[in-house]
């Protein structure tokens, strides 16, 4: 049925950069084969679930929407499609995004942008939009996304579904193609909390191919989640940052979606506190010397010789030239940007007045959020200070674009875990609702999202 409904609807919404019919029916179909053997199944058995490109899948084309990447198999599942895998769920396909995962609104893929199903004039959000705009368009009922800085949340804000990105180190690294190594993390993309939290608990836990993961039980989120429907909140205290609201801060018609929705959680009990994170206003900043830095390095494993592309091997010119060419057919003006943003930030002479002061700013907003989680249980704001906006309105300005995530930076600096959870709409469009909580309390937010919703 969800082949069929990408077969019908895909054409117009691009979710897909790949649609894997043969291994899905396969997968389905062994499935099915366990079920009347009377073996036991796997605990989404049958569930179908769209992957975002950026996660090798085992001879199935990734691309992480680049050119550079274009024709490449991998000879191996990352560790989060393994896991699925073993859970029993047939695998789709590969959605669409910005290339290397760098980007807000799906319009930086090398191979188009995703329409949002709302309105077809307007980005999904990104870089995960595809994940997102499978599952408004029915499509597909889980999706995978990654968040290195919203990538999961701010895709699901404005497509109306839940994006959670899990504590940095809950979910493996390992075959996650990688744009900041510090930053990046798997997560789930859903239409409900409960179905977000059912694959996450699948997807989540301790790997030892990430040196990163964390060697931790996965906290109970489908438990919390469940509480969370009872619709009782007494005795919960959710912090609202006094920074978020100064500044740029969010849209009007954002903020009345989000203070309603406050209105309704304090009527199941939950309590409201200010709190303060002085250096909020350095997020962003920070944020676009580190992942840049970190993504320079990563990047310069694709070289025209390990992988995809290869451009102007004519035999005649030397390695540094075919590097040089495949690298400037490869890439996309955004990648560039941040190459060279990253490279100039970690250069002798600069390094220190860049990417270290920007690991100091990080710190700093580590302890603000660690003081804040001192005083509450949660903190909540909007997901993303504007609804989904117009193909090519913010294309021209990068800041414009980098503004998306201003609310959902500051989780990936301190490593903690944010969902953003539908709440209602602005102008006909929908609002997310974001719940951010400290590092490995993921059940937290899961509990306050289903009550939410
Ligand atoms: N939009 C942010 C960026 O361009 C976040 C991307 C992400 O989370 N992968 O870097």
């Amino acid at each position: 049925a969800h082949l069929d409904r990408i077969a019908a609807v895909d054409g117009k919404v691009h979710a897909f950069l790949h649609v894997d019919a043969d291994g899905a029916i396969a997968a389905a179909q062994a499935v099915d084969a366990r079920r009347a053997r009377g073996d036991e199944l796997g605990p989404l058995a049958g569930v179908p679930v769209a992957v975002k490109d950026v996660l090798t899948t085992k001879n199935v084309p990734t691309t992480a929407g680049s050119k550079i990447l274009e024709g490449w198999r991998p000879p191996y599942d990352s560790t989060v499609v393994e896991r699925l895998r073993d859970a029993g769920t047939v695998i789709l396909g590969k959605t669409n995004m910005d290339e290397f995962a760098m980007g807000s609104s799906t319009e930086y893929s090398a191979y188009g942008p995703t329409n949002n199903p709302w309105d077809l004039g307007r980005i999904p959000g990104g870089s995960g939009g595809g994940s997102a705009a499978a599952i408004a368009a029915y499509e597909a009922p889980l999706a995978i996304g990654t968040d290195t800085g919203g990538s999961i949340r701010q895709p699901g804000a404005v497509t109306g579904t839940v994006g959670s990105k899990p504590t940095y180190g809950g979910t493996s690294r390992y075959g996650l193609i990688a744009f900041s190594s510090s930053l990046d993390t798997p997560g789930p993309c859903a239409r409900t909390v409960l179905d977000a939290a059912l694959l996450h608990e699948v997807m989540a836990g301790h790997d030892w191919r990430d040196s990163t993961s964390i060697p931790q039980p996965v906290p109970p989120v489908v438990e919390a989640a469940k509480r969370g429907m009872t619709g009782d909140l007494t005795g919960v205290k959710l912090g609202l940052v006094t920074e978020f609201g100064t500044g740029e801060g969010a849209e009007p018609g954002v903020l009345a979606a989000f203070n309603d929705a406050l209105a309704a959680l304090t009527k199941l009990g939950a309590e409201i506190v200010e709190v303060s994170a002085p250096h909020f206003q350095y997020a962003l900043p920070a944020y676009y010397l580190i992942a840049p830095s970190e993504c320079s390095s990563n990047l310069a494993r694709f070289d025209g010789v390990r992988y995809g592309l290869r451009v102007g091997d004519d035999g005649n010119r030397s390695l540094e030239e075919v590097m040089s060419l495949t690298r400037e057919a490869g890439f996309g003006p955004e990648v560039k940007r941040r190459i060279m943003l990253g490279t100039y930030a970690l250069s002798s002479g600069y390094y220190d007045a860049y990417y270290g002061q920007a690991q100091k700013v990080r710190t700093l907003i580590t302890q603000d959020f660690n003081q804040a989680f001192e005083q509450v249980d949660v903190l909540v704001s909007p997901t993303t200070p504007f609804v989904a906006f117009p193909f090519g309105s913010r294309t021209s300005d990068p800041y414009q674009m980098y503004l998306a995530d201003l609310f959902t930076i500051p989780t990936n600096l301190y490593g903690g875990p944010g969902i953003s959870v539908p709440c209602g709409l602005s102008d006909g469009l929908p609002v997310g609702f974001q719940i951010m909580a400290p590092t490995m309390a993921d059940d937290r937010m899961y509990r306050v999202a289903a009550a939410l919703e």
